[in-house]
């Protein structure tokens, strides 16, 4: 390993704060995008909102029946809108498809369809991963860490129906991923 590399790696396990003591918006640093896109409309991949949250009960035990439906429920309402979007992307690239004679306008078009494609290669892996977790709701194993076997929680769940992991494992592994590319 070049000495420049080593240092900075080192440089950088140094910084590194212990447990979960690590500040949110230093991770979400890296991967912040830029402010140059106001105009993207709200997609399905960023995620799902059409549910309540659950009602906890005091000693309620973890992933009972009725928050294994809640869980259902959401992973199934998430994947149709998915779907309906995919759908839409579809209907809306044929229709447009050689609709700009002139080639400027081809031009925007072209890099607005590339982009439409990679929103749905997204909703596509999305899917996938709705439906892992949907076969894990019926087995019985959705909502513990797939790292350390701990409940990843109720909320942190509704915000990422598709976690399989606890904060703690995925902040470490998003800081080990950053040493590897950073
Ligand atoms: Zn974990």
């Amino acid at each position: 390993m070049p000495a420049r590399t080593k240092a900075a790696v080192s440089s950088k396990a140094a910084r590194k704060p212990a447990g979960k003591a690590v500040p949110k918006a230093s991770l979400k640093k890296a991967t912040a995008k830029p402010a140059a896109r106001p105009h993207r409309r709200r997609s399905a991949a960023d995620g799902f909102m059409g549910f309540t949250p659950y009602p906890l009960k005091k000693g309620e035990p973890y992933m009972n029946e009725n928050q294994r439906m809640h869980f259902r429920n959401i992973l199934l309402g998430w994947k149709r809108e998915l779907m309906e979007e995919v759908d839409r992307t579809v209907h809306h690239m044929q229709n447009e498809a050689a609709n700009f004679p002139d080639p400027n306008d081809r031009a925007t078009q072209e890099s607005e369809f590339s982009l439409e494609l990679r929103t749905r290669d997204r909703e596509r892996k999305l899917i996938k991963k709705i439906d892992e977790a949907l076969a894990s709701v019926e087995a019985g194993e959705y909502g513990y860490c797939d790292s350390c076997g701990v409940e990843i929680g109720i909320r942190r769940l509704e915000a990422r129906p598709t976690a399989t992991q606890c904060i703690d494992c995925k902040t470490l592994d998003e800081i080990r991923e950053k040493q590897m590319t950073g």
